[in-house]
């Protein structure tokens, strides 16, 4: 009998899921899937260790909501993984507040905490926590665990968390969390054993995705981030607009009406790379579009880069590497070409053919010649996760 841990990221309307097959300290995941269109028409679908499809299909009923596509999914997992048992599940939660620094095994305790962090990310973590209490009413056996994308921010110091406002909003929690935490934990972690001459220097990490942000580590703690008291500052991003002037917000809410549903729309949906661009937010398509707006999107998306990386680098007081992840970051070339250009005012070389070739694992992009190593690093916060649930369950015995 195999035991399994289930790693859960649910959001508005898709659950992505991840089962690993745990043995003794080490964990490989076995299943992925994800159950899309909750809420419309939702779809189910998972994929073996050799990236196979085992199941494609719609699942019955429009009004699936979360708790709904959980049962199903645990049920399925049931019949698919006859071998063995789910022994944990582990959650990604967006927001852990200022004081939570670390994963935590959920109890009614935290997760009253966690409820009243509602309001600070309205999108996320109701959904976050729907995920949680869908297992807990199916499979109250269950220990889960929870593991924040805020936690690895909780590093900075007050000085960075700081906005220039009164400071009785600061101790309201108006403030810079930062998030991405659990993608900047791993890559901190394969930094360690990868390549431990870097891992306690001044490094920036670009997390480049639909979701866009960069992370001034030093020693392996971060120091700064881009993103803020949401997940809309800093880059621009596929679909959200990055930092914006307040004043713009009072300018749209006073002269065109807007009320506060509409510039959420506007900001988190409707702007970034789809906004520019008028096509899409996806990069793959905008980089081979002959479009005039989609060289517009791609310019200022990497403007942005520049100059935020100028930002975090004065943050730190210098740079000895530069990491690019995620979506974008593991596999754009040209992107990550551009952002070099740019930063060749800091040391920064890149090797072209080095930075051509398809990046599965850890890998320097740099040429010799280059002051500042450059590298890829493919994030895994699924496994993160997995790692952080394990770790909990085990000295829970
Ligand atoms: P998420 O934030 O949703 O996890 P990902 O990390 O998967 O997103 O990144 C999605 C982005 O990565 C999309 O904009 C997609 O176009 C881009 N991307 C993936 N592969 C490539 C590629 N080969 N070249 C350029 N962009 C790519």
């Amino acid at each position: 009998m195999d035991d399994f841990l289930l790693v859960l990221n649910a959001g508005s309307s898709s659950i992505k899921f991840s089962v690993f097959c745990i043995d003794q300290q080490e964990s490989e995941v076995v299943i992925k899937g994800q159950v899309d269109g909750i809420g419309s028409k939702p779809f189910f679908r998972a994929k073996n260790k050799h990236q196979e499809v085992i199941a494609e299909l719609f699942l019955e009923g429009e009004l699936i909501d979360h708790h709904q596509a959980l049962k199903f999914l645990l049920g399925w997992l049931d019949t698919h993984s006859p071998n063995g048992k789910i022994i944990a599940v582990g959650h990604r939660v967006v927001h852990g507040g200022p004081d939570i620094t670390a994963p935590a095994l959920i109890d009614d305790q935290l997760m009253q905490l966690l409820e009243s962090l509602i309001p600070l990310v309205p999108l996320h973590q109701p959904h976050n926590l729907a995920g949680i209490r869908a297992i807990a009413k199916t499979r109250p056996d269950i220990p889960q665990v929870a593991c924040f994308d805020t936690s690895f921010h909780t590093s900075c110091t007050d000085m960075t968390r700081r906005f220039g406002l009164p400071e009785q909003l600061f101790q309201e929690g108006i403030r810079r969390y930062g998030f991405h935490g659990l993608s900047y934990e791993y890559i901190a972690s394969v930094l360690r054993t990868e390549t431990p001459e870097i891992a306690d220097k001044k490094v920036v990490i670009a997390h480049l995705g639909n979701g866009c942000s960069m992370c001034a580590m030093d020693g392996g703690k971060s120091v700064d981030t881009s993103m803020g008291f949401s997940a809309l500052d800093g880059l621009m991003m596929g679909t959200r607009c990055g930092s914006l002037d307040p004043g713009v917000l009072l300018y749209l809410m006073r002269e065109k009406s807007m009320g506060v549903d509409q510039l959420e729309q506007l900001l988190y949906k409707e702007s970034g790379l789809l906004g520019i661009s008028g096509i899409t937010n996806d990069m793959r398509e905008l980089i081979q579009s002959t479009a005039p707006q989609a060289d517009i999107a791609v310019d200022l998306f990497v403007y942005r880069i520049r100059r935020e990386l100028g930002s975090l680098v004065a943050a730190l007081g210098g740079l000895d590497a530069l990491v690019f992840t995620a979506g974008i970051g593991e596999n754009s070339a040209q992107i990550r070409q551009r952002v070099c250009e740019d930063a060749k005012w800091l040391g920064v070389e890149l090797d072209e053919s080095l930075n051509e070739m398809n990046k599965q694992a850890l890998a320097y992009l740099s040429s010799s010649k280059s002051k500042v190593p450059v590298l890829v690093v493919p994030t895994d916060e699924e496994l993160m996760i997995a790692q952080h649930t394990l770790k909990i369950i085990h000295a829970r015995k």
